[in-house]
């Protein structure tokens, strides 16, 4: 199988396991999706919707956050790992929008990369999910069953993202984000990955190593 045939085989197969990946962080405001992707670092997307369900009340655009002290955005989130710099991040950020973005989310990468608490894998998500970009974001789970599949073989998951933009056409990119990531979530998971019932057993190195 050439390395096109096994992206091909790959995707069609993810899209018929997971036909409905999308993103699962609610948000109902572009501002809320961007808090809601700073706070989903290193927790999951369960823990982050539960948090926000009380605190987008308080926090729906950039505006709000003059609105409220810093110790209340902590108290908001304190049930999340890091909550202490990931509420500094938010404050930072809502007062950064409205100063320098006129309250809006920007539509780039490096602009989003200016604000206070976002990465290159934040900035790929907002990209990829609020503005229908082909950015493939990088996280634990891609970086993961990228390695494990031998798409790409790096250690960390910023070799893994650069990677990635050579690897996947644009085409490929805009499916494969949310695929990915249920694919890693659900099925090929960190410590007990479904091998047994993996139509990928034939292409997987992580597999034919054991
Ligand atoms: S065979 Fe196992 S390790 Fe390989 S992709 Fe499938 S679940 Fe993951």
């Amino acid at each position: 199988m050439t390395q096109k045939q096994k992206i091909e085989f790959f995707i069609e197969t993810l899209e018929k396991m997971f036909p409905n990946a999308r993103c699962e962080l609610d948000f109902r405001t572009p501002f809320q999706l961007l808090v809601a992707v700073i706070l989903s670092a290193q927790t999951t997307d369960k823990q982050v919707n539960k948090v926000n369900k009380k605190f987008f009340e308080l926090l729906k655009n950039p505006e709000d956050v003059a609105k409220i002290w810093l110790s209340e955005i902590e108290k908001n989130i304190k049930s999340i790992g890091l909550y202490k710099n990931k509420a500094k991040f938010i404050f930072a950020t809502g007062n950064k929008l409205v100063n320098d973005f006129d309250s809006k989310v920007p539509g780039n990468i490096t602009d989003l990369q200016k604000l206070p608490g976002v990465g290159i894998k934040t900035a790929k998500v907002v990209m990829a999910v609020l503005y229908n970009w082909p950015y493939l974001a990088v996280d634990t789970h891609v970086h993961r069953v990228l390695n494990r599949l031998g798409f790409v073989k790096t250690k960390l998951a910023e070799e893994t993202d650069k990677k990635t933009e050579k690897i996947f056409s644009d085409k490929d990119k805009s499916r494969l984000h949310h695929l990915l990531i249920f694919f890693g979530r659900y099925h090929c998971t960190a410590r007990n990955p479904k091998c047994e019932t993996c139509p990928f057993t034939q292409i997987c190195k992580f597999y034919n190593k054991k």
